[in-house]
């Protein structure tokens, strides 16, 4: 049976683990953590990735248990409609989803099973020769595979070394969170986000009233996190209706920091024996709501990989398969932030044109990112 070393247990490593050994590899999941406490809040999982869970067997639990996304829409602050209200269509009728990131986090443990993720396990690097990959732990233990799969996200040193794309701050940041029940008459099922001047809100309901939430503003790297209040306050001032209930039906303890980081568009994903999947290869700016979403596409791709190549040529594969649909959604998010970050003039040309493309054009360019290429 051949041998893979996973590093990482997020939706990339867990996603990958459970393509290969859906391939007939035995794996072994390295993280670091000391437990796999869920973390984060919400994320939309456009059908491009419930097909990619679908193929992996671990569709199950998201689409009986999260809520369905049925229309999207990119307004301005003053509420002017720049892109829909659209229905979101259902790509082979497999819809999309708003889950929490614990539902996700969950659904993927329970699919790979717990026997195969090694806690407390800190990769510290990766060597190979022709016959086998080895990684070297924190503890000073050694283990070796046929292949090694490196997915520790947009921090991995490793993957840096590797195929040289390195984390570059994008200029903003801000706060997301999970609200309570809003006191406020909403739109079920929608996913909304509303652009300032260099600020925006997005609103996405969650079911049972809640609402995953996120507040972007230009900043520079490492300044303080917005608090509570003052993101109430900016709330209050003059954006759509919604928004100031939904910041203030969220407790102040819930509120996620992040300042937004992101990698170039890679130009290999892995080298010999040692592929880079989800974050580690193609960490990218927030603006599309893909960048969890390509990870279970990569785990297809390494699956379908894995059962008809030899382990040395595993890494080829997957390159030939994925490299240009990840390149492409690294530069389109990137794109995407010049609607709100960015010099006045660019932003009212952003919006002008997005407004000016036929409804028919932005259903095509979204139909074919929301579909899983066939990868057999
Ligand atoms: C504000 C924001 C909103 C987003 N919204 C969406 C969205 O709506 N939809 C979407 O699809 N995507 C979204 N994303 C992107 C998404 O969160 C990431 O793409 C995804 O979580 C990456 O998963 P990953 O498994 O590759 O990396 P991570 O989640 O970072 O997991 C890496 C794992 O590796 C472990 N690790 C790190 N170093 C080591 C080591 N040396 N040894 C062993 N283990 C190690 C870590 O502990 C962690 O468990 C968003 C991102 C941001 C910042």
């Amino acid at each position: 049976m051949p041998t893979a070393l996973v590093i990482g247990a997020g939706i990339g490593g867990l996603a990958a683990a459970i393509g290969l050994q859906n391939a007939g590899y035995h794996v072994a999941v390295h993280e670091r953590a000391a437990d796999l406490k869920p973390l984060g809040a919400g994320l939309s999982l456009w059908s491009n990735a419930v097909q990619a869970l679908r193929a992996l067997n671990a569709a199950a639990r998201i689409e009986t248990e999260a809520e369905p996304i049925e229309t999207m829409v990119l307004a301005t602050r003053q509420g002017r409609a720049l892109l829909g209200p659209r229905r979101v269509t259902s790509a082979e009728g497999v819809s999309a989803y708003l889950v929490t990131r614990a539902l996700l986090q969950s659904a993927l443990q329970a699919a790979l099973g717990g026997d195969a993720i090694h806690l407390d396990s800190e990769l510290v690097d990766v060597a190979q020769d022709d016959e086998r990959a080895t990684a070297r732990f924190a503890d000073g233990s050694t283990a070796s595979a046929d292949l090694i799969v490196i997915a520790n996200g947009i921090w991995s040193p490793q993957a840096t070394a590797l195929i040289g794309n390195a984390p570059r701050h994008c200029g903003y940041g801000g706060v997301f969170a999970l609200s309570d029940p809003v006191d406020h008459p909403q739109s079920a099922r929608r996913v909304a986000e509303y652009w300032g001047d260099r600020e925006r809100f997005g609103l996405c309901d969650i079911g049972g009233g809640r609402r995953y939430w996120f507040y972007i503003v230009d900043q520079r790297p490492g300044a303080a996190a917005i608090g509570h209040d003052d993101c109430l306050a900016r709330a209050s001032d003059g954006w759509p209706d919604g928004i100031v209930q939904t910041v203030a039906a969220t407790t102040a303890d819930r509120l996620i920091a992040f300042d937004c980081h992101a990698r170039a568009a890679p130009r290999r994903l892995g080298v010999g024996r040692i592929l880079c999947v989800g974050d580690a290869a193609h960490a990218m700016e927030p603006n599309l709501g893909q960048g969890a979403c390509q990870a279970p596409e990569d785990a297809v791709a390494l699956s379908v990989a894995a059962q008809r190549e030899s382990p040395e040529h595993v890494v080829s594969a997957v390159e030939a398969m994925r490299l240009k649909r990840v390149r492409s959604f690294v530069i389109q998010s990137r794109r995407g932030r010049y609607g709100t970050h960015a010099p006045v003039m660019v932003q009212h040309w952003v919006r002008a044109t997005l407004s000016a493309i036929p409804a028919a054009i932005h259903d095509r360019a979204i139909g074919s990112a929301h579909l899983m290429p066939d990868y057999r």
